[in-house]
């Protein structure tokens, strides 16, 4: 069988995992470091968008091959959007999980419109133009940190239609509804044609 390799700009080993399960026999994904990029790719914009596109970019500009590239984060629209693309260091450099959830509880203390979603975007570049895969999960930011499932904001976060936060609830069930196992399955469902339309 003729394996199509696709870098995923990432060297995060549970991501890669994930996602390498979840794709067709034919495809397999190659981390950064496999693909011989050792530094740190900026993610210098403040889009899911941009930035997703800019990491596929600057790994199809380095090894001409089919590659792509994730940007997530938490969105609390009565905080204009914030976090948002700059989720993982919301509280500051080095990205602390901790310190950003505990920041996130004090800017909405005494708020009562609390919802919230996390979103996925994907990049794949390499082929004729930029494709896009976009995956949300809806819910709304909890009063208080519960359970230590998950990491980022999950202890304060609740899927809508549940009454726990991700901290709480099993993580193959968080992997089941979230947005970035929707995001990766409109990817993977895309590759899927492809190779159809190939046959
Ligand atoms: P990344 O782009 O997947 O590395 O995510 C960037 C940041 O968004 C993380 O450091 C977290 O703060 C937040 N984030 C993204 N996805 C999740 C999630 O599934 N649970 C909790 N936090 C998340």
């Amino acid at each position: 069988m003729n394996i199509k390799r696709i870098i995923l700009a990432s060297n995060n080993k549970n991501k890669i995992k994930e996602i390498n399960e979840m794709l067709p026999n034919h495809f397999e994904i190659i981390s950064l470091k496999e693909a011989g990029i050792t530094e740190e790719i900026p993610e210098p914009y403040d889009t899911f968008h941009l930035n997703a596109a800019a990491k596929a970019e600057y790994v199809f500009n380095k090894t001409g091959k089919l590659t792509f590239a994730e940007d997530s984060g938490l969105v609390v629209p009565i905080l204009g959007g914030a976090p948002g693309a700059f989720s993982a260091r919301y509280a500051g450099q080095p990205s602390n999980d901790l310190n950003n959830t505990l920041k996130l509880l004090k800017e909405l203390e005494d708020e009562n419109e609390r919802s919230a979603y996390y979103e996925t975007v994907i990049c794949l570049k390499g082929l004729d133009k930029n494709y896009f895969f976009e995956g949300r999960c809806e819910g709304s930011i909890d009063f208080e940190q519960k359970g230590a499932n998950g990491f980022g904001y999950d202890p304060v976060f609740i899927p809508k239609g549940f009454n726990q936060t991700f901290g709480e609830l099993d993580d193959s069930f968080k992997a089941s509804i979230s947005h970035r196992s929707k995001a990766v399955k409109s990817l993977i469902d895309f590759l899927g044609s492809l190779e159809l339309e190939k046959e």
